[in-house]
């Protein structure tokens, strides 16, 4: 099958845009057209006829039970999660043979068809062009495995081969981009109810690519760390990996320093006991050691992070006293002193800090003791915010040793892996953060490839019965639009700083957002919330809190007491290099929604600047089963990523679009041998080229096809030839043929 160099390669089977779209699991698989014995041969779901979710699901589970985890979906990829290692599915031996390959699409599917497509699009027709790889599925889908396994690829065939490297550095460079993994998913990734390996931040990572095509560099941004995870985890769920590591495997010298014995008990490092792949200390630490972290700079470290863990076992008793600061138990002193030691700040200082606020009245300031709760919100503010700062720095150091000069490449390839879609018993801001981000993320999908394919067909001239696609702007315009939305409300009351500013939020929201409908309110519900309609459906979203996790307000005390610090990483960390000026970056009044915001308008700005792949992972079972495949659960993924209209719409289009000039150059020679005569490719108007191209189809289908059967193959545009994969493989035979 011969596949023309298109800015869209998709297979493509030709059946009726209105077949099926409202076909529910009912599991009535009889009213198959197809024969349900065949379904595991279809490499392509638009291939599977009618498309309905039944299936799309039997299909997908076919191939599921036969060991064959990867299927296309027209544009998109479909990569179903196995739960257990498949020895030789990744090896260095079947990325060759993708690299290598003359027509690496024929091959079977896999992430490595999508690496190499991207790859080789790099070196576009005309002119290169950045890719990016958008990875997405829900939590435990299989996103990171799947980034992982797109670095590996590109960190394999785009390595400098060993005659090319000249210095130490480049030759190194592969390893460093692969290590700066482990060592993020240390600091980032936590064990959770749905994942033992859950990413619990965002990530885009660019390789960058010489005009060779090698891998000279890369660079790292990282969204939204659920840095709340330090000082609170949710019932049956974990901290953060690296505390963990650093619990089981110190040496017996470090757990001197860190005062850590192997039997202590930390209150913010629950379900110490689960075994789980991720706690090794010795790669992380390695990998620390290849990305250039010195043994200096790793002590700094973990000197911060085991003082976090004893500053989360001080405990404040209420005062009798409301004028008198809250008390420490005795354990509690132990606690915090040991604490202040490691952090290197005065313990007095900390102590107080801690237990008394600061107030402005006028030009003074007054101190004010904090009640028994107020304590406990202080010593989780102060742990969040070092553990934030630290991951920023971490990932800024990551940046410093893997990225290349900006003259030393000239392109990149992004791989974008970023939480999925989030609906929890309850939910609150974090959720509405990251579910904001796959309304954007649909929302690209959506405008790059859906409408981009069928405004093309208006613009072409063809004739075109749409297909109904869900187009979400209707659900970003209530979170993110203007001049009222949830987002402008929630800061207005985040600003405004009142005391009941959740029943305040609650009112506005439903007083100024009533008339739209992808809102919604439950008036029996005790507690205050509003219901979102999101593309993959709907959340219910507590208000209570969400004012508060919005402000994410840190005491200037706090960040005052740190800047002192003896340690030489954390007072770096809050003072602002260059100036020596204290870093007052987390007290401004930048609310984490537009914070977040922004940083997701730039990544969309960047990825539409990009040529796009998609790879959707799907969660086969809940319980991360090998191979057990659940059929409610698979579905309910497929309907929240649209997949069915992302096949319908592949399916019925003309993947294949070629301008005239371009067509006539190539098949031009079909018709130098027949009555339409000699085709001239160098004449420039288009309608002449049109009409020649008119006739060239009307010599390459007069044996094949009646005027019905060319619609379906075949459209003239105004300025382009739009194509099925069987017209193309019919022109390239007769082609070959003359
Ligand atoms: P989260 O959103 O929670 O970060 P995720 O989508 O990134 O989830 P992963 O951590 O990539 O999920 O995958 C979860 C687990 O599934 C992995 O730790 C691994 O055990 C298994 N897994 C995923 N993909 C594969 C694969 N292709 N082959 C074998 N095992 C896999
Ligand atoms: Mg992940």
């Amino acid at each position: 099958m011969f596949r023309f160099p298109s800015d869209l390669s998709i297979q493509v089977k030709v059946c009726s845009p209105d077949q099926g779209l409202d076909d529910s699991l009912d599991g009535n698989v009889q009213s198959f057209l197809i024969d349900e014995e065949q379904l595991h041969t279809f490499d392509d779901l638009t291939k599977v006829n009618p498309v309905t979710p039944t299936t799309v699901l039997k299909c997908l589970q076919a191939r599921y039970s036969l060991k064959v985890f990867y299927t296309h979906a027209g544009c998109t990829l479909v990569a179903l999660n196995p739960f257990q290692p498949i020895p030789d599915l990744y090896s260095v031996d079947v990325m060759r043979e993708y690299h290598y390959a003359t027509q690496p699409q024929e091959f079977k599917p896999h992430i490595f068809n999508v690496a190499e497509e991207a790859y080789r699009n790099v070196q576009g027709q005309l002119e290169p062009v950045n890719q990016s790889l958008v990875v997405s599925g829900e939590s435990g889908a299989g996103k990171t495995w799947t980034s992982r396994c797109l670095m590996k690829y590109y960190a394999t065939v785009a390595a400098a081969p060993p005659a090319v490297r000249s210095q130490d550095t480049v030759e190194r460079i592969e390893r460093r981009v692969l290590d700066s993994n482990p060592l993020m998913e240390a600091f980032g990734n936590a064990c959770t109810l749905r994942n033992n390996n859950s990413s619990r931040f965002g990530k885009y990572i660019q390789l960058q690519l010489d005009r060779g095509q090698l891998l000279v560099g890369a660079s790292v941004q990282t969204y939204l760390l659920e840095k709340t995870r330090v000082a609170s985890q949710p019932a049956n769920e974990r901290n953060f990996h690296i505390f963990y590591q650093m619990m089981k495997g110190a040496t017996d010298e470090q757990r001197k320093e860190w005062n850590m014995a192997p039997n202590q008990r930390f209150v913010w490092l629950p379900n110490c006991e689960k075994q789980i792949e991720e706690d090794s200390f010795h790669e992380t630490v390695e990998a620390m050691v290849h990305l250039g972290i010195k043994a200096e700079r790793q002590r700094q470290i973990f000197r911060i992070l085991a003082g976090i863990l004893q500053l989360g076992n001080v405990s404040f008793c209420s005062s009798t006293n409301e004028s008198q600061p809250c008390d420490l138990d005795e354990l509690s002193e132990v606690y915090l002193q040991r604490a202040a030691e490691l952090l290197a700040v005065p313990a007095e200082e900390l102590q107080m800090c801690l237990r008394v606020r600061m107030l402005k009245a006028g030009k003074q300031n007054v101190l004010k003791p904090c009640s028994q709760a107020e304590c406990g919100v202080r010593r989780d503010c102060l742990a969040k915010v070092i553990y934030g700062r630290l991951f920023e720095w971490l990932v800024t150091f990551i940046n410093s040793c893997i990225c290349a000069d900006k003259s030393k490449w000239s392109n990149f390839i992004g791989v974008l892996d970023v939480y999925g879609f989030e609906c929890f018993h309850i939910n609150n801001l974090e959720q509405l953060c990251i579910n904001y981000a796959n309304e954007k993320l649909q929302q690209h999908f959506v405008s790059h490839y859906l409408r981009a394919q069928q405004e093309e067909y208006v613009s072409e001239g063809l004739e075109w019965s749409f297909v109904k696609y869900q187009d979400n702007q209707s659900c970003l315009d209530l979170l993110e639009g203007s001049p009222v939305s949830v987002f402008s409300l929630l800061n207005e009351e985040s600003r405004l700083n009142r005391i009941s500013d959740s029943k305040t939020l609650k009112v506005r929201l439903e007083k100024e957002l009533s008339g739209n409908r992808n809102i919604s309110w439950d008036k029996f519900s005790q507690v205050p919330h509003f219901t979102v309609t999101h593309y993959a459906g709907k959340v219910s979203y507590q208000i209570e809190g969400m004012v508060e996790k919005n402000k994410d307000p840190v005491p200037p005390e706090l960040v005052g007491l740190l800047q002192q610090s003896d340690n030489p990483l954390l007072h770096e960390i809050f003072v602002d290099q260059e100036s020596g000026i204290p870093n007052t970056k987390g007290l401004s009044k930048v609310t984490v929604v537009s914070k977040f915001k922004n940083s997701l308008e730039n990544l969309m700005k960047l990825l539409l600047t990009t040529a796009p792949h998609y790879t959707r992972c799907i969660k086969p079972n809940a319980d991360c089963r090998p191979l057990s495949f659940k059929e409610k659960e698979v579905i309910l993924q497929l309907e929240a990523c649209g997949i069915v209209e992302t096949i319908h719409i592949s399916a019925a289009g003309f993947p294949i679009r070629i301008p005239f000039k371009s067509f006539l150059l190539r098949y031009g020679i079909i018709t130098r041998c027949s009555s339409a005569g000699r085709i001239d490719p160098d004449v420039d108007s288009t309608s002449i080229l049109q009409q020649e191209v008119e006739k060239l189809l009307g010599v390459a289908l007069q044996h094949h096809a009646s005027g019905a059967d060319r619609r379906s193959l075949v459209h003239c545009g105004r300025t382009k030839v739009f194509l099925t994969q069987p017209m193309l493989d019919l022109l390239e035979d007769q082609r070959m043929n003359i």
